[in-house]
This record gives C-alpha cells, sequence and structure tokens, in this order.
C-alpha cells in the first residue's frame, strides 16, 4: 500500500522537476539574451502594442490595428535568434513530459507519466514486486500441468492472457480466471500485471480482503485513524480510475449486501469507463451468482473471458520437489 508520505514525495518530485524546468529556462533565457540583445526590446514592445490592441478592441476602435506590426515583430525576433544561432523553441521551457508540463495533471485528470510513478512506488513498497520479479511469462512453466486437458487448459489460457496484454490499449477486455487452489491462477494474473506494468500501464493489484476493506473505509470513515495510509477516498480513486484493477482471491472476504454492492459499483464502473479488471477466485461462477448478486453474475458472464484453470496443486508439487532435491544433496 502506498503511504501518505510516499505520495507527498512524489508530489514533491513534481514540484521539483517544474522548479528545475523553470530555473533551466531563466538560466537558458539570460544567456539567449545576452547573445540577443535586441530581443527583449523586441519583446517588450510586441508586448506594448498587444496590450494596447486588447484597449482598442474593449473599447470598440478599430483605427488602431497594430497586427501587422506584431506579425513583423515577431519575424525579426525569430531572424535575431537565428542568426545568433537559436529558435523560438530554446526560449521555452524544456520539461520532462509535454502532456502534462510536469504537474502530473492534464486537466483535472491523473496524466500518465504520474500514475506510472504511483505504479512504480506502489510496486517499490510491497512485497508485489519481489514476487513479480519470481513470478513472471519467462518464469512460468507448463511442466506442472498433467498431459492432457489440464495441460491444454493452461496453454489456452496463457495465450488469452497474451491476447489481453497485446490487445490491451484497443480492447476493453476483462478476465476472470477461476480454478482450485494451487493451479496457477495468481501466477498467470502476476504474469499479467508484470508485463503491463512493464508497459507502464496503471495497475492496481489488490486482495478482495484490502480491496473491500479500502471500500468500506472510503464510505464509512477509517477505522484506523490514517496510520500512515494514503486516504481511502484516494486509494478508492485509484481502484476506479486504474488501468487495470486486479482483485485477487475474490471469495475469502465475508460477503454481505454492503460487499455485495461494492462489488458491483466497482467492476460495473470500470466497465462504464472501459477500463480492465481481472479477478481470481477459487469460486465457480453458480457461486458468485449464490454468494453476490445477479447483477454482479450478469456482468461477469457477459462482459469477462472466462479462464478456467485445472489441475493439482502446483505449490504442493513445487514444494515436494524442492523437499526431493534438498533431500538428494
Ligand atoms: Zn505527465
Amino acid at each position: 500500500m502506498i503511504s501518505r508520505s510516499a505520495f507527498e514525495t512524489i508530489l514533491k518530485e513534481y514540484d521539483e522537476k517544474q522548479l528545475n524546468a523553470a530555473r533551466m529556462q531563466q538560466q537558458k533565457r539570460a544567456w539567449i539574451e545576452e547573445k540577443v540583445p535586441r530581443l527583449k526590446e523586441i519583446e517588450n514592445r510586441i508586448a506594448a502594442l498587444s496590450v494596447n490592441k486588447a484597449i482598442a478592441r474593449i473599447a470598440g476602435d478599430s483605427s488602431i490595428d497594430a497586427s501587422e506590426e506584431i506579425r513583423s515583430l515577431k519575424e525579426e525576433k525569430k531572424t535575431a535568434l537565428a542568426a545568433a544561432g537559436f529558435s523560438l523553441a530554446d526560449l521555452e521551457a524544456v520539461y520532462e513530459c509535454d502532456k502534462c508540463h510536469d504537474t502530473g495533471y492534464v486537466g483535472s485528470e491523473m496524466c500518465s507519466c504520474l500514475k506510472r510513478r504511483i505504479t512504480e512506488v506502489l510496486y517499490d513498497q510491497s512485497n508485489i514486486k519481489a514476487i513479480l520479479r519470481e513470478e513472471n511469462f519467462d518464469t512460468f512453466s507448463f511442466r506442472y500441468y498433467p498431459e492432457g486437458q489440464a495441460l491444454d487448459v493452461a496453454k489456452q489460457a496463457v495465450s488469452t492472457a497474451r491476447r489481453f496484454i497485446d490487445s490491451f490499449s484497443s480492447s476493453d477486455e476483462n478476465l476472470f480466471i477461476t480454478g482450485g487452489t494451487g493451479v496457477g491462477k495468481t501466477f498467470l494474473t502476476n504474469c499479467i500485471a508484470k508485463d503491463l506494468i512493464d508497459r507502464g500501464f496503471f495497475v492496481v493489484y489488490l486482495s478482495a480482503i484490502r480491496l473491500f476493506d479500502i471500500l468500506s473505509d472510503a464510505a464509512f470513515g477509517s477505522r484506523k485513524n490514517g496510520a500512515g495510509a494514503v486516504s481511502a477516498e484516494l486509494m478508492k480513486k485509484y481502484i476506479f480510475d486504474c488501468d487495470l484493477l486486479v482483485i485477487d482471491d475474490l471469495g475469502t472476504e465475508m460477503v454481505n449486501s454492503f460487499i455485495s454492492t461494492q462489488l458491483f459499483e466497482c467492476i460495473n464502473e470500470r466497465l462504464l469507463a472501459k477500463k480492465h479488471t481481472i479477478i481470481s477466485t477459487n469460486l465457480s461462477l453458480k457461486q458468485v451468482q449464490d454468494n453476490y448478486s445477479e447483477r454482479v453474475f450478469s456482468r461477469i458472464v457477459n462482459k469477462y473471458t472466462l479462464i478456467r484453470l485445472l489441475g493439482d496443486d502446483i505449490r504442493m508439487k513445487k514444494k515436494l520437489e524442492d523437499w526431493d532435491a534438498a533431500r538428494r544433496d
């Protein structure tokens, strides 16, 4: 979970970036003015003419039209700069992000660069980063799936996952990954999350228990007296706004009507906003229908691609192998 101080650090980084860009611009400007002494003069004249023009327009006086002079002064400015080896662009500030000018926002929307930065910090702070190093497509192995149906299904699942990633920007596909304990649901989900984080998408990864904790804190106010965590409201915003929301282990939380409503609201809002969601769960679709609501069930059936993994408990198999290898050493 991203902490409040971590979030503040990110905002400070952005302030710092803007300051640096402004400082850099001033220094460049001073340097250019030194080489192009006429620059300041031309600019002052343009500014004065523009003010006159504006005043005349407000007063409805059409006799003063400085447009032509302004145009020729601008031309002169360009020529004077060029003669000294500069261009108009050299007078502009240079930002790391052209979209938001290092403010982190485009209008009221978070810029993709800020989302990426938050994702990085989210993953730096949680153990998910270490997990993702271990669990990704490079380390995914089919050898734990028994020959036959389980293996076929696993191969199919991986190709669905890859398609999901490749068409991430152009589709609004969602995944419902179901199967028994230890068949690789979380592993597959981690593979997808890792890949999309590497591609710079804003991914929020939460266990169902944590997700509903946050949503209930946001609804009823935090019981935790803000123990250094980012406010539930802000976290809720991430949950609704992120490019990919992963809800891991749906069904492990205590289900009640509040949770059922929150789940519906969350997946429905994200569907409307065409944002992707992955749900991984031990529950069958029938259990989703019984435990939550008809509405939740119908959204998942109609809007999610179903991946049902089969096989034995892979964690158990791995442990057995480790134990066997250790025994032989
Ligand atoms: Zn930006």
